[in-house]
């Protein structure tokens, strides 16, 4: 879910470190990878939409930050579109999993569009959190990355009282009302390691700094952290399925690397990987981001397996069975179309 590019390699001086020709070449796959629950319901909310009220179906900035999702939608009748005002007066928008803020909701009422918010519960409950604590006239230091949907989302919620914090070096740069009553969110999507870092510079600070009521940095980018870890300690080589607009995506390069990944790089698909980076390559780590659809991972790994690297090992660091209920809209247009008056019910749904 902002883009930003990341170093994709380490220098490995240790020659002892290369390894050996007869070693077998072998890709370890993390486990869990892949959509996350809050992916998988902006998705089926496209889908589901185009069914019942068929195309065009106008979606508010990408629905997840994937390219080939995108364009799949597209070819089935979505119309992207990067702000509410390019929507027709009274058709039907979508809003994607990053979530918007207060006035953007209030414009769509304005011009009368039928608005599903597809925003990721996750996302969502950090939203209740900021006008909880702007409520309360507390500072509320966000940890995110600038430009960020998810960000200015969640800013939009309370910009009197949301300072963004884009990591350690920010730090002393934060200036507070009152430093007894400042709390810290953070986008869903950062890396945990690195948040950490900034949580603490900040409490070096200020001392009476509230944590948020519970984990903002979500269970997907958790989960698919700590899998990536498990496996770049023991590769030459990672490689992460994930479009660069995806900010866990790019994460899971950069945790990859910090975790002793010779070398790390960020894929769309099969066709931007690049034949030499397998040069003395024994052990491949694969994994991808939350909103990467499982097809562009099997397209990598037919990839690898026609040069030799066939013998895929799967390393689960944890279960996953997270599912999210589909919008209400979607709901009670499919319980609609289970109906008698099937499409003007539907129709009606998101009136
Ligand atoms: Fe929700 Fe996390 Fe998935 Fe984002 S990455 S859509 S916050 S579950």
């Amino acid at each position: 879910m902002g883009g930003m590019t990341s170093p994709t390699t380490r220098p490995t001086t240790d020659p002892a470190a290369a390894p050996a020709a007869a070693e077998p070449r072998r890709v370890l796959l993390a486990a869990p990878r892949g959509y996350c629950a809050g992916v998988d319901r902006a998705v089926v909310t496209v889908e589901k939409a185009l069914e019942l009220y068929g195309p065009p179906v106008y979606v508010r900035k990408q629905i997840v930050h994937n390219k080939h999702v995108v364009e799949t939608l597209e070819k089935r009748g979505a119309v992207f579109v990067e702000d509410t005002g390019e929507v027709p007066e009274g058709a039907l928008v979508v809003f994607s999993a990053h979530g918007v803020a207060p006035a953007v909701h209030a414009e769509a009422r304005r011009r009368e569009l039928k608005a599903i918010d597809a925003t990721c519960p996750l996302v969502t409950k950090v939203h209740a959190e900021a006008r909880r604590f702007a409520h309360q006239d507390y500072d509320i230091l966000l940890i995110g990355h600038a430009g960020h949907e998810e960000v200015e989302g969640t800013s939009g919620e309370a910009p009197d009282n949301i300072h963004l914090v884009q990591g350690p070096d920010d730090v002393d740069d934060v200036v507070v009302r009152d430093p007894s009553r400042v709390v810290w969110l953070s986008q869903t999507t950062l890396s945990v390691d690195e948040t950490a870092q900034t949580v603490e510079r900040l409490r070096e600070r200020l001392p009476l700094l509230q944590d948020p009521p519970s984990d903002d940095i979500c269970y997907a980018t958790q989960n698919r952290q700590v899998a990536v870890k498990a496996v770049a300690e023991q590769s030459d080589l990672v490689l992460v399925v994930g479009s660069r607009n995806s900010s866990n995506s790019v994460r899971l390069v950069e945790v990859a690397l910090e975790s002793g990944a010779g070398a790390s790089h960020l894929v769309d698909n099969a066709s931007e990987v690049d034949e030499a980076w397998l040069e003395g390559v024994r052990t491949v780590g694969v994994t991808s981001g939350a909103s990467v659809p499982e097809v562009l991972v099997d397209e990598v790994l037919s990839w690898l397996a026609e040069r030799g690297f066939g013998d895929v090992e799967t390393v689960t660091s944890t279960e996953e069975n997270m599912l999210f209920a589909l919008p209400p809209d979607i709901r009670r247009g499919l319980r609609a179309t289970s109906g008698e008056d099937q499409a003007g019910e539907a129709r009606d749904a998101v009136r």
